[in-house]
């Protein structure tokens, strides 16, 4: 058949040949081992030259299935998947690079992967510089003193940076880099790194991929020699996604298309009025005119997705006074699921950074992420309104 769209693969792929007897869903399939009647079967399949399963640590027919739905979002040549987003990221870093490596990356990517940066990389005598995230000249420069590895992360949690994908990756390719993008604010709805030029893309599928805030996991795809590379060292390392969260992802990818579409158009709405609000001293979206680099955003994204962050004029003690009095909208760290969810950032993205660290990141103490939901927008607008008044 011809390349589907997206919003069909996000229905069908990767589901058909992993349902069983007919039914519509495919099951959650909980055996730890898979057994064979005779030892040469046996022997094919822990060789790879027969498909089937062995042991769930490395492959899982539910797992199976969601590895090829975000394949097939990504247009990759190949999938795997993690227990979180942060084993995606660590284990693809740890397999990728050796003592005396070199990687460049920015100053905002997420909480996690910026400490990984700073202390586990570094330990193990991996070099890392971290460049200005909104300095794309200065990126470059970086990159063309030789790396090994050149991660990038776009737009931004929670300031909502963007950095010019294809710009950098034909810079990181020039000195013999592997490009790795974290595209989980994005989603393969808005953005297609790979499309870019990018070697690699990761997601923390905890956040739109699932939609619903139920269920962790994370996808690394890409390049098939470098995807089974990474996977052959999550197979050992064991951050391996159980069949259960699987099947939760595998659902909410079903609407992920639909939820992207809505929360794009409310987040734009939403972010256009704060910025004409009084109280409101700064507006982070990437679709608004406003935006620094909004242009660049126009021109590698297809919508500006759910996330924005904004300033309040009277900083934290304000923060402090509305976010109480916001009814519809969590409390809480997580992102990109159907309730709208937010807080400053030192309680959600870099809540595992500290004070001087967020500092250094150019994150504001007095900023308040606002992951929209798939609420009516109206009614959002409405809450902000009472909240801010
Ligand atoms: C949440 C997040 C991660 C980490 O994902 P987990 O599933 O929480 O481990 C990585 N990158 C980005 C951009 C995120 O928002």
């Amino acid at each position: 058949m011809n390349p589907l769209r997206q919003a069909t693969d996000a229905v069908w792929a990767g589901e058909e040949h992993q349902r069983l007897t007919g039914a519509t869903v495919v099951p959650v399939s909980l055996g730890v081992a898979h057994g064979y009647p005779d030892v040469d079967t046996w022997q094919a399949v822990a060789r790879g030259q027969t498909p089937g399963h062995i042991y769930a640590r490395n492959t899982n027919p539910t797992v199976d299935a969601f590895e090829h739905k975000i394949r097939a979002l990504e247009q990759a040549d190949d999938a795997t998947s993690f227990s979180t987003g942060m084993a995606a990221i660590s284990n693809t870093l740890f397999a990728l690079l050796e003592p005396g490596d070199r990687v460049v990356s920015v100053k905002d990517t997420y909480g996690g992967t910026n400490q990984i940066f700073l202390h586990t990389l570094p330990h193990w005598s991996v070099d890392v510089e971290l460049c200005d995230t909104a300095d794309a000249d200065a990126i470059e420069a970086a990159i063309g003193k030789g790396s090994a590895l050149v991660y990038l992360e776009t737009p931004t949690n929670p300031t909502l940076k963007v950095i010019p994908i294809a710009r950098l990756a034909a810079a990181a390719h020039a000195v013999g880099a592997v490009v790795v993008v974290d595209n989980t604010a994005a989603t393969p709805i808005n953005q297609s790194p790979l499309a870019l030029g990018v070697d690699l893309v990761i997601h923390s599928a905890t956040k739109y991929l699932g939609g619903h805030a139920d269920a962790m996991g994370g996808a690394l795809c890409g390049r098939r020699e470098l995807v089974r590379k990474v996977f052959h060292h999550r197979e050992i390392t064991g951050a391996s996604l159980d069949a259960m969260s699987a099947y939760l992802l595998l659902r909410g990818m079903k609407t992920l298309s639909l939820r992207v579409e809505r929360q794009n158009a409310s987040a734009l709405e939403i972010a256009r009025w704060l910025e004409r609000h009084p109280r409101v001293s700064q507006v982070n979206y990437p679709g608004l005119a406003s935006h620094p680099q909004h242009d660049i955003a126009a021109n590698q994204m297809r919508g500006f997705g759910g996330m924005l962050s904004f300033a309040l004029k009277g900083g934290f003690d304000e923060v402090t006074r509305v976010l109480p009095k916001l009814h519809l909208m969590h409390r809480a760290a997580n992102l990109g699921a159907v309730e709208t969810g937010g807080g400053p950032p030192a309680t959600t993205s870099h809540v595992e950074c500290s004070a001087e660290e967020r500092a250094a990141m150019g994150i504001p103490e007095g900023l308040i992420r606002y992951s929209v939901g798939i609420e009516a927008v109206e009614d959002l607008i409405a809450d902000l309104a009472q909240a801010l008044a």
